[in-house]
C-alpha cells in the first residue's frame, strides 16, 4: 500500500478530470460505492475457487459479527447496487463508472499493490455485440487521450451457458491426455477450473495450450455472430484487436467477449486495463436476468504510461508584511479575500520574518507576485505589486482590502494575463493516432 504525496496527486487529478469528462460524452455517470461489503457477496459473485476470494481478500468480522470484505474488484459491487435499487424497473441500459481503492492481499512486486486503485465502467441493460464494441472504443479512446503510447488490445470470446460446457469438456479430454507435462498446479486446476489452465505462464503448459481446442472456435451460433459483430465494429473504428485463445481472465463470471489492453512499457505486469461480459452475475446476486460488460483500468499502472500536462497551475501571489500588528491585520485580510477570489495560490507567512527573509521565500517557491504590505504603504495609501519575474511594479490602493484585493486581482489577469483556474487539457488528440 502506498501514499501517494503531494507532488504525485497532480497526476492523479488530471487524470481523474479527464475520466470524469470523458465518460459522460458515452453516457456514462458516476456512481460512489463503500469500501466494505459483505464478505458473501465477492464468494457469492467472483467466486468461491478464484484466486481473488480464496487467498486475496483482506476479511473482518464486525462487532455485529457480520463477515465483511474490503471490495477487491468493483463488478460484483455494482451489480449488487443494481438489485439493491431495482435499477432495471427504471433504466434499460445502465451506464456507470466508479473511481476508487480496491484491495487484494498479493504478492507484492512492481505494478501490483495491496492496495491500488482502479477506473471501472459498466453497462448494464444490453446483450452482446454493439454494446461491448461501443465500451472497448471507449477505453481505447481514453487510454489514447491519456498518452499511454503503444498498446496491444487482445479479445477472445469464452462462450455462454449454451456453448462452454461441450468446449469444456473437449479442452479436458485433450488436457487430460498430456497432464503428466502440466505443472502441478494446472493437474491440480484440469477438471475445476480448465480454463485456468490456458493462461498458466510456465513454458511447458504454454506449448500444450498452444496446440488446445480454442474456446472461439466453438461457439454456439448466437455467440459467434455477436463476436464476429463486435469484432467488425472494432474494426470500422479503426481498432486493432488481436485474437487471443489463451485470454481467459481470472474471475469466474465472464461469459462472451473479453478483452485486455497491454503496454510493452510495463514489464512483468504490463496490462493496464481489462474486462469483459458477466451475463450471469446479476441473477447469481439474486436479481433479475440482465445482462452487463465492463472494464476496469488500473490507475497506477495508467500513471506509468500516460502523459498529460495541467495547464499552468494559478499563479502565486506572496503578501510580504513588514511592521507590526496593523500591517499583519490589513495583511491577513489581503490575504482571505484574494483566496477567496480565487485568481492565484497566496503566500503569506504564520509569524513574523524580516522582508529579506519573506522575499527569498516567495523566490523559492516561484511566485509570480510579491505585495509590499508593510506600515508605511498604509499610511501613505499606496504598496507595490511586483512582477518576480520580470521587476515591473504596479501601485495599488491600500485605502482597505476589499480596494487592495480588487486591484490585485485585476492586474493578474488583465496587466500579467494570469489567473484562470487550472484544469485538464481537452481534446489533446492522440500521439499514436491510427488515422
Ligand atoms: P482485474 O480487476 O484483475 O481484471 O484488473 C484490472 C486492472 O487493474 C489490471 O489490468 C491492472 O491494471 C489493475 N490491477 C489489478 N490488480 C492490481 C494490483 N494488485 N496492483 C495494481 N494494479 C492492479
Amino acid at each position: 500500500m502506498k501514499d501517494i504525496l503531494p507532488d504525485e496527486v497532480g497526476q492523479w487529478q488530471l487524470v481523474e478530470a479527464l475520466a470524469r469528462d470523458f465518460f459522460p460524452r458515452f453516457g456514462y455517470q458516476e456512481l460512489r460505492l463503500p469500501l466494505l461489503e459483505k464478505t458473501e457477496l465477492f464468494v457469492r459473485g467472483i467466486g468461491q475457487t478464484t484466486d481473488v476470494v480464496e487467498k486475496e481478500m483482506y476479511t473482518l468480522t464486525d462487532i455485529s459479527g457480520d463477515s465483511l470484505s474490503l471490495r477487491p474488484e468493483a463488478t460484483a459491487q455494482i451489480c449488487r447496487a443494481f438489485v439493491e435499487h431495482s435499477i432495471h424497473k427504471q433504466e434499460p441500459v445502465w451506464k456507470v463508472f466508479t473511481i476508487g481503492p480496491m484491495f487484494r492481499h498479493e504478492r507484492p512486486q512492481k505494478g501490483r499493490y495491496r492496495q491500488f486503485h482502479q477506473i471501472n465502467c459498466e453497462v448494464i441493460g444490453p446483450g452482446e455485440g454493439e454494446a461491448d464494441a461501443e465500451l472497448i472504443a471507449m477505453l481505447i479512446g481514453f487510454l489514447e487521450q491519456c498518452r499511454t503510447g503503444r498498446l496491444t488490445i487482445r479479445i477472445n470470446s469464452l462462450g455462454c451457458p449454451r456453448c462452454r460446457p461441450a468446449y469444456r469438456a473437449k479442452l479436458i479430454d485433450f488436457l487430460r491426455d498430456r497432464r503428466g507435462a502440466l505443472c502441478p498446479d494446472c493437474q491440480r486446476r484440469l477438471e475445476a477450473n480448465p480454463l485456468r489452465v490456458l493462461d498458466c505462464k510456465q513454458p511447458g503448459c504454454a506449448e500444450i495450450v498452444a496446440q488446445a481446442p480454442a474456446s472461439a472456435d466453438n461457439l454456439c451460433p448466437e455467440c459467434a455472430s455477436s463476436f464476429v459483430l463486435v469484432r467488425e465494429r472494432l474494426a470500422l473504428l479503426g481498432i486493432e484487436a488481436l485474437l487471443d485463445h489463451r485470454l481467459v481472465r481470472g474471475l469466474d463470471y465472464y461469459v462472451g467477449t473479453t478483452f485486455e489492453v497491454v503496454s510493452e512499457k510495463l514489464g512483468g505486469q504490463d496490462a493496464v486495463a481489462g474486462g469483459g461480459r458477466y451475463d450471469g452475475l446479476i441473477q447469481a446476486l439474486g436479481g433479475p436476468e440482465v445482462p452487463g460488460t465492463g472494464f476496469a483500468i488500473g490507475l497506477e499502472r495508467l500513471l506509468l504510461l500516460a502523459e498529460l500536462e495541467g495547464r499552468e497551475q494559478r499563479p502565486a501571489v506572496f503578501i510580504g508584511v513588514v511592521g507590526g500588528e496593523r500591517a499583519r491585520e490589513f495583511g491577513v485580510e489581503v490575504a482571505h479575500r484574494l483566496r477567496l477570489a480565487g485568481q492565484a495560490r497566496v503566500l503569506m507567512d504564520l509569524a513574523p520574518r524580516s522582508l529579506k527573509a519573506q522575499l527569498r521565500a516567495a523566490d523559492k517557491a516561484g511566485a509570480l507576485g510579491f505585495f509590499f504590505a508593510g506600515e508605511e504603504e498604509l499610511a501613505s495609501g499606496r504598496a507595490r505589486l511586483r512582477n518576480l519575474k520580470t521587476g515591473a511594479e504596479v501601485s495599488v490602493s491600500t485605502q482597505n482590502a476589499t480596494d487592495s484585493t480588487a486591484e490585485i486581482s485585476i492586474v493578474l489577469m488583465d496587466q500579467w494575463g494570469q489567473g484562470a483556474a487550472p484544469g485538464p487539457q481537452e481534446d489533446r488528440g492522440s500521439k499514436g493516432e491510427r488515422r
